[in-house]
């Protein structure tokens, strides 16, 4: 075998490849609701209006030993979606209930870092109640929660760890369901991402 016939092998295995790997899913892969639910599912009024609450987020949390500043991590995660996708949820009202509400606080041991709860304007849960279960319906406003608790228990209490959960957390605020199959913040087996194209194609082809 000589090197050109060699070379056009691997080219050929390469195109294989590629055709196997590109095929269907490469060009999005984000998840939403209608992944648990049946359909999609998102804020009735858009993403490009709309306050935010942050008042309910410490500066400065105080819990076994590490001090958490869960204000400024919020506001971070929430600048980096509106500047990356086309949410635009950047007014900041914290007198009275936003279309993103943020809370922070030691919850205990519930297994989770972070979660969001999807409401109407009546207060009720749009469509389902479980901790950390997605809406079933569209919905008013969001609220996501993080938890001091099971960051301390596993470690996880440096700033990076917060603001890809706060991250994350927005993600699914916004409409975003897990996508554990390609680089993304939504993906939940990994801590290694912030918000990566397929995330904000994803919020992005929602509204
Ligand atoms: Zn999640």
């Amino acid at each position: 075998m000589n090197l050109s016939n060699l070379l056009r092998r691997k080219l050929a295995l390469l195109l294989v490849l590629m055709t196997v790997f590109s095929f269907p899913g490469s060009t999005y892969a984000y998840e939403y609701f209608t992944s648990w639910y049946g359909n999609n599912y998102e804020f009735r009024s858009g993403i490009s209006s709309g306050t935010y609450n942050i008042s309910h987020a410490p500066k400065a949390y105080n819990y076994n030993g590490h001090t958490y500043d869960f204000y400024q991590v919020y506001n971070d995660a929430l600048w980096k979606w509106n500047y990356k996708s086309n949410s635009n949820i950047s007014t900041k009202d914290n007198s009275k209930t936003g279309k993103l509400n943020f809370y922070a606080s030691n919850y205990g041991n519930n297994g989770y870092y972070g979660w969001v709860h999807h409401y109407n304007w009546d207060g009720s849960r749009a469509g389902s109640t479980c901790l950390a279960c997605g809406p079933k319906t569209d919905w008013d406003y969001a609220n996501s929660a993080l938890n001091a608790y099971e960051f301390d228990e596993d470690g996880y209490t440096s700033y990076g760890y917060l603001i890809n959960v706060a991250e994350h957390e927005i993600g699914h605020m916004l409409g975003l369901a897990h996508e554990n199959d390609v680089p993304a913040v939504m993906n939940q087996h990994s801590w290694d991402w912030s918000i990566q194209k397929d995330d904000v194609n994803g919020v992005n082809n929602l509204y």
